[in-house]
Formats: structure tokens, C-alpha cells, sequence
């Protein structure tokens, strides 16, 4: 017989639809995510195109189901080290790393204000610090600090365990092994930005004022590291004209040899956050085409009619910096006038990629993925999201509930 229960791997959007979709069908389901906070890559985003509103409305209703849900276990700081068995009857284990804060905690952020060492933040891409000790991010789940233990400064422990009088803070936390026994597998691992570094034409990472899709989200956000001003790196100045290079890294066979699906629509809509910012900046879309797929044609008209935006057709070929001022040349033929394009401007949006989480890096065991990093389906092993292809939320979401329901469909044929 079959055991009855799910495991989803990843708390992104995808994991979360579908761990609650299977839960709310009475199934019991593990939700682990490799990070300490549910969430994935949409509580980073400012808006969701089309509509512009934000993603937090969403992620509140779906945490408040997980909470109100006992079916629901959720680890995080945790992945899966083997899988063994097969359809109706999979042995998972699942390593759990020491968040070094516990329940107890109540996100008072007392300990965060005594604390002296620092770490990169990497929820804002680089672009801010964090105290050693911090929230994941506004909108965690748990709403619960975590202790990078590296961070801490000479005296911080001292400090932040005096600073805290709920007792959460356990320098002495170990790791914990779990193994669970499940019926299906769903993988819900989501994507990560294609390192930008690699495009060398671009100048990511040498010039300042070149930053990524993902870094704008978060440059976007109020909860961001300008507070929702969108100012370029070299000088905290708002930029009046922008340019977006779109396919960066997508579409080309020595990075991703596929299209990303939503980095032409992502670059529509911080277009609209340039023009909400300031009515006069001016905005030239690199393209080789503009892809705004079903009915998400008609946010493409909306962003032509609201935003002063200049659409060149052509593929960018390189960018310099004006080391005096920090401006950007970007060089690219426009294919329909036939002419070369030289324009200035002062800051970058690389349009990157989209590339799975589990691409060039180390795939759990039992997983199989294809030449690009993308979950391979089969009987009792599902994947939905980002994990599958490149998608938008809503699409992500629908591709949940299928996986939901196939998972389901794996346990009670036995
Ligand atoms: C610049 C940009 C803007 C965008 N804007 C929009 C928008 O406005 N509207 C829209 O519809 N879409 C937008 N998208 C697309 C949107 O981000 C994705 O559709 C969405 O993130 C997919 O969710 P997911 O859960 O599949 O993946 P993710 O959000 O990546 O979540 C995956 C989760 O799995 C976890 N994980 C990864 N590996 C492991 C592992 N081995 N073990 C355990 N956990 C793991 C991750 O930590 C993460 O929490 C945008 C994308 C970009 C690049
Ligand atoms: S660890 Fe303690 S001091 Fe820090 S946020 Fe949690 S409860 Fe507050
Ligand atoms: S969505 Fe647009 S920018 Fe992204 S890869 Fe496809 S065509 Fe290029």
C-alpha cells in the first residue's frame, strides 16, 4: 500500500500552492525549503505585472492556510540529502541546519540592534548589509531571526544573548536529520538569475551602474536598500535615462539556450516604476523581440502608453563606462533602420535569465534533470513552477495544483 503523505521540496510560490492544495484534499504534507524563510523569489518582487500590485497579499493568504493547516509541516534550512524507494513509497533524508534562533523568538529585532558584525544581504542581491543576526525579509515565514554565526564580531554573542529576554538565541544549536517516508515527491526548487557575470560584453560587475532585473525589484522595493527609490549604485542620484538590454543570457547557445518568458514583461513593468518615480526619465528597450505572451499583450500597450519608452531592435553588442561620469555607452545595430546605435545613459537594466535552482550545482539524489537543469517528470516524482520551466506566478500556480493532484493521484492508485 502507499504511504499517504507528500513531500514538497521548495517553499517558493509553487511549493506553497501545492503543498496547501494537497493539505486542504486531507493529505499531510512536508514542505522544506533550503532557506530559513518561505517565500522564494516573489517576496523579493516590488509589483506583480500585470497589475501592479504587490506580491505580499498573496503570500499573507497562503501563509495564514499553511498556519491554519495542521496537515502542513514546514522545515527550513533544510534539503534533502537521498532519496530511496519509488512511487507510493519514497525514504527521504532531509538535513537540517541550525537557524541558532528558536521558537521563542518573536522578531523583536532587540538582538539586532546591539549586534556590530555584518553579512551581505543577499535577499537585496548585494546591494545592502545585514546586522549578523536578522530577518530573512519583511514578509518570513517564520517571522523568526537567524544567527550566521560567521558574521558575529568580537563580544556579539555576549551581547545579542544579553539584548534578547525571551531566551531564543542558542549559540549551540546542532544539525538535525530527519527522514521522512512519503508517497510522491514534488520539486518546487524555483530558478536563480543567471550570473551576469559571465555575459563579459555587458559589463556587469565591472561598472557600477549596471545592475540586473532582479536587483531593480529589490531597488524598487520600500523594503529595499534605498527604501523604494530607484537611485543608481555609483552615486545615489535618480537616473533620468535607462536603458534595458533584454535577453541577457537567454537565447543565446553559450548561456541559456532558451527563451526566460517573463524578462520582457518584468522589463515592461519597471518601466512603469521609472515613469511612476519621475514622469521625464527616458527608457530605450534593447530587444531582439518583445515577448508578451496571451493576454499579457495588452500590459505591452499600457507600458507604451504610459512610459516614455524608446523600443530599439537590436541586440546589444557592448557597453562602456564613461569613467568620469559613470554614464553607460550602450553600442547595438538597430536591425530594422540598419543603423548603428550609440546611446548614453544613466544606469542599465540587464534583462537576465531565468536559470533552475538545481542547474550547475548539486542535484538531490533521485532527482533527474535535463541538459539545462530543468526536473524531469515521472510516476510519483513531479515538479512544478520554475523548477519545470520558466514562468510567470500565475502559470507557476496552475503547474502547482496539477503536481498537487498528480501527487495524489500516485498514492491512491498504490
Ligand atoms: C525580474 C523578474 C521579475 C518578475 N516579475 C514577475 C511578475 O511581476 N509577475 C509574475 O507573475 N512573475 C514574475 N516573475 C517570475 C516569478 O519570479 C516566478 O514565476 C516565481 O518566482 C516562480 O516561483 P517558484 O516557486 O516556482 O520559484 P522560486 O520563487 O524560485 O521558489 C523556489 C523556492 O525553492 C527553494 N529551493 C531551491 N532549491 C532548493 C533545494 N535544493 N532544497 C530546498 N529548497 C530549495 C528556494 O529557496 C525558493 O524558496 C519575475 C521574474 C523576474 C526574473
Ligand atoms: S532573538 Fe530575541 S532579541 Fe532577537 S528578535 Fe528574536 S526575540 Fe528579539
Ligand atoms: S522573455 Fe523577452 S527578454 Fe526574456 S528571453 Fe524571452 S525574448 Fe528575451
Amino acid at each position: 500500500m502507499a504511504n499517504d503523505k507528500i513531500l514538497v521540496v521548495g517553499g517558493g510560490i509553487s511549493g506553497i500552492t501545492a503543498a496547501v492544495e494537497a493539505a486542504e484534499m486531507e493529505y499531510d504534507v512536508y514542505l522544506v525549503e533550503r532557506e530559513p524563510s518561505l517565500g522564494g523569489r516573489v517576496a523579493q518582487l516590488r509589483y506583480y505585472f500585470p497589475k501592479l500590485c504587490p506580491p505580499t497579499c498573496g503570500l499573507e493568504m497562503n501563509y495564514r492556510r499553511i498556519k491554519t493547516n495542521p496537515r502542513i509541516t514546514v522545515y527550513t534550512l533544510a534539503t534533502v540529502k537521498s532519496v530511496s524507494g519509488g512511487p507510493g513509497n519514497y525514504r527521504v533524508t532531509v538535513e537540517i541546519a541550525p537557524r541558532y534562533v528558536n521558537e521563542n523568538c518573536t522578531a523583536c529585532g532587540e538582538c539586532e540592534k546591539v549586534c556590530q558584525g555584518e553579512r551581505e544581504n543577499t535577499f537585496d542581491f548585494g546591494l545592502s548589509r545585514t546586522k549578523a543576526i536578522y530577518l530573512p525579509h519583511p514578509m518570513a515565514f517564520p517571522l523568526r531571526y537567524v544567527l550566521d554565526k560567521s558574521a558575529l564580531a568580537e563580544g556579539d554573542l555576549d551581547r545579542i544573548m544579553a539584548a534578547c529576554k525571551y531566551d531564543a538565541i542558542d549559540p549551540n544549536m546542532q544539525p538535525q536529520t530527519v527522514e521522512l517516508e512519503v508517497g510522491a515527491i514534488i520539486w518546487a526548487t524555483g530558478w536563480k538569475p543567471y550570473d551576469a557575470r559571465k555575459l563579459d560584453n555587458l559589463g556587469y560587475g565591472r561598472f557600477a551602474n549596471v545592475i540586473t532585473n532582479m536587483q531593480m525589484e529589490r531597488l524598487a522595493s520600500p523594503t529595499g536598500p534605498t527604501g523604494g527609490k530607484i537611485l543608481r549604485p555609483s552615486d545615489q542620484t535618480a537616473p533620468k535615462t535607462v536603458a534595458f538590454v533584454q535577453c541577457a543570457g537567454s537565447r543565446d547557445e553559450n548561456h541559456l539556450p532558451y527563451c526566460s518568458y517573463i524578462c520582457c514583461l518584468a522589463s515592461l513593468k519597471q518601466s512603469l516604476y521609472l515613469a511612476e518615480q519621475d514622469k521625464d526619465t527616458e527608457i530605450f528597450i534593447f530587444y531582439i523581440d518583445i515577448r508578451t505572451p496571451g493576454r499579457y499583450e495588452k500590459f505591452l500597450r499600457r507600458a507604451q502608453e504610459e512610459a516614455r519608452i524608446n523600443f530599439i531592435k537590436g541586440k546589444v553588442a557592448k557597453i562602456e563606462e564613461d569613467p568620469e561620469t559613470k554614464d553607460l555607452i550602450v553600442t547595438a545595430e538597430d536591425t530594422l533602420s540598419g543603423k548603428k546605435v550609440s546611446q548614453r545613459v544613466n544606469m542599465v537594466v540587464l534583462a537576465v535569465g531565468m536559470q533552475p535552482s538545481l542547474a550547475e550545482g548539486e542535484v538531490p539524489a533521485g532527482v533527474s534533470v535535463d541538459e539545462n537543469g530543468f526536473v524531469r517528470i515521472s510516476e510519483g516524482m513531479y515538479a512544478c513552477g520554475c523548477a519545470r520551466l520558466p514562468l510567470d506566478v500565475m502559470t507557476s500556480n496552475e503547474t502547482a495544483t496539477a503536481a498537487a493532484l498528480k501527487a495524489i493521484q500516485t498514492i491512491v492508485r498504490g
